[in-house]
Formats: structure tokens, sequence, C-alpha cells
């Protein structure tokens, strides 16, 4: 942390941002410019909360944080990219993983017929809610652990490993039961007790980034999970609110390269949930993964006009195809590394 004083700060104002640093347990290093007179506070301290500083009296101008909070999910402390195995699929390694199935599983046929497409066309994971995190109390919640028999049926069947949302904490042990990767919805980011829990597990945990959230909380987030000692977090980018009403959300993909600089776990997008309207999905999926994204998670319904939820936004089988053939020719063809300065 670094503490700057105004120009016209007193020597008792300066000495007294120096006595809190040593209170709160740092070692001052004083530099002095031409006009002010800064403090760097040395040590790891991550709990302190630097309006203590901007506040203390009138001679302070800035307190900057310079180390992250997030110690675990951050790349400072592990600069290999983590790369998360679920069985023979990886995820975060050379080639993007997707992700695909309905927004709810329905009955056993539907979620068979869907399972069995999208695995003949490449995905490699069957996505799917038992618990749906729902905007209306009234509209369907989902089949619950009947939902889970089903996908897991579907997901052996055709060689597809499976995620789905668990919604409490309460949950977690069922759906870890059945689940391959443990979904965390946007509504859930910040629930910090559901976060420790599926820390508990030994499944690999997909976070879906809250769609009010910043990149650091989104982190932090990961951060919670981590520091129960699970380490295989997957992040999402799902579409955050913005003016911009013409899609559900905003596919915010100026994220991809943020996190990959901040962080060493896997981000895949959600071109779905952000965009909301079928024939948004496949140009928002194919610029994800030319930013950089590490895989996918998409919606496909074989009748989305009949779809307890999200048919809108779930593409028909056809779409699923050819997306799968785009995403193969962007990946052959461009290179995903950031390039640096
Ligand atoms: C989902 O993926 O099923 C879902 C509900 O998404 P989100 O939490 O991003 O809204
Ligand atoms: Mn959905």
């Amino acid at each position: 942390m670094i503490v700057v004083m105004k120009p016209d700060a007193t020597e008792e104002e300066i000495n007294e941002v120096e006595e809190k640093l040593i209170d709160l347990g740092f070692s001052v290093h004083f530099s002095q410019g031409v006009d002010y007179t800064t403090l760097g506070a040395i040590g790891d301290k991550s709990g302190v909360d630097p309006r203590e500083l901007e506040i203390l009296n009138e001679g302070v101008a800035k307190v900057t944080e310079i180390s992250e909070p997030y110690k675990l999910a951050g790349r400072n402390f592990h600069p290999a990219d983590s790369v998360i195995e679920v069985g023979d699929v990886k995820i975060g390694g050379e080639e993007p993983v997707t992700m695909a199935g309905p927004c709810a599983i329905e009955s056993r046929e539907q979620v068979e017929t869907i399972a069995e497409y999208v695995s003949d066309h490449g995905a490699s994971i069957l996505r799917g809610g038992a618990f749906k995190p729902r905007t209306s109390p009234y509209s369907f919640q989902g089949l619950g652990e009947e939902g889970l028999k089903y996908m897991r049926k579907a997901a052996d069947n055709n060689d597809l490993k499976m995620v789905t949302e668990v919604m409490g904490k309460s949950q977690v042990g069922l759906v870890s039961s059945y689940a391959d990767i443990l979904q965390i919805g946007s509504r859930n980011m910040q629930n910090y007790n559901l976060l420790r829990e599926v820390g508990k597990t030994d499944r690999p945990v997909l976070i879906k980034r809250g769609f009010s959230s910043t990149v650091k909380e989104f982190l932090m987030a990961a951060e919670y999970v981590m520091s129960e000692g699970n380490e295989k977090v997957i992040l999402c980018e799902r579409g955050i609110r913005t003016f911009s009403d013409e899609t559900r959300f905003t596919l915010d993909l100026s994220v991809v390269p943020v996190i990959k600089d901040e962080s060493h776990l896997p981000i895949i997008i959600d071109p779905s949930h952000s965009t909301g309207v079928r024939d948004k999905v496949i140009p928002m999926a194919r610029a994800g993964i030319a930013a950089g994204a590490d895989g996918m998670i998409v919606e496909v319904h074989h009748e989305p006009e009949n779809a307890k939820s999200d048919g809108p936004q779930s593409l028909r089988p056809p779409q699923f195809a050819a997306l799968m053939d785009q995403v193969k020719q962007i990946n052959e063809t461009l290179t995903r590394e950031p390039v640096k300065a």
C-alpha cells in the first residue's frame, strides 16, 4: 500500500500516518518528491481497509493498494496457467472446451436427445440445470434430483462430463454426488457460505460472474473457493448489466484478456445468457474464442419453442453444429496468445 501526502501536509499529519501504518503491522518506507511525501507500507496485510488511511487526516492525498488481495487466484504467486482436468477433458489447455445442453433438464427424453447431438458435434461437457434460479418464483424451478439422475445418465450414455448449478449450501452434497463440475450461478457469485462449501469438495467449480460484479469481486469469489483448499476453479463471463439494452446483458469480452493477466485460472464465456437471443449467440461465441477464452458454455435445445426456460436463446441443433465448425476454424487460424509489447 502506498500513501501519498498532499504538498501542504504538516509534519504532524505525516507522523500520524506513519504511526497508524506501524500500528497496522507495516514497516514504513519514506520517499520525498519535489512536492509530495510518499509513505510505502511494506508487509503482507491483506485485511487492511485503505479508507482507514484515506480519512485519517487532511494531509492524506491518496492511498493506493499495490498487492492484489487474491493471493491464490492471482497470477503473482502462480505464474503458470492452471489446467483443470475433469477426467480426460482439460479446461485451460490448448483446445477450447465446449459445455453445451439445455437451460433446464425437463425430461429424460429431452436431455438424452440433446446430449447425443452435442456430443456427436464436439461438446465434451453437458450443461443443464436441475435447480433453476428463476427471476419469478412462479416459473419452472427445475426437476431437482430427478433432473440430476436424467442428466447423469445422458452424460454417461454419450461420453460427456456434466456441469450443473448448485443453488444453496444444503444442496452441495446432493449435487456433488451426480455432477462432475459444480456451477455457481451469477446470482450466487457473492454467496460466501456457498462458495466456502463448494471449496470443501473435490469437484471443479465453475463460477459465473455476477452481473454487477467487478473483476476484483469476481476473482475474490474464486479466492473464497480456493481458500478452502479447492483450487479447481473455472471462471465464466456471462454478461453484465449496462445501459445497452438490445441484448439481455452485455458480454464483457474485455475481461478475458484482463483475467488472463490477473489470474492463472481458465475463463470461458457464455454467449447464451449474455445475449439472450439465438441469432446473437454465434457471433459472440466466435468473438469470445478469438479473444482467448478457454471455452464456452452454450444453451442448445432440440425444440426451443417448447423449452421450459430460455428457449429464445437456445441454439437449434444445426446452429450448434455450425458454431462448432466455426470455432474449430477460428482455433486453427488464430493465435490466442496475447502479443506483449
Ligand atoms: C445457467 O447457466 O443456467 C444460468 C442460470 O446462468 P447465470 O447464472 O449466468 O444467469
Ligand atoms: Mn438459461
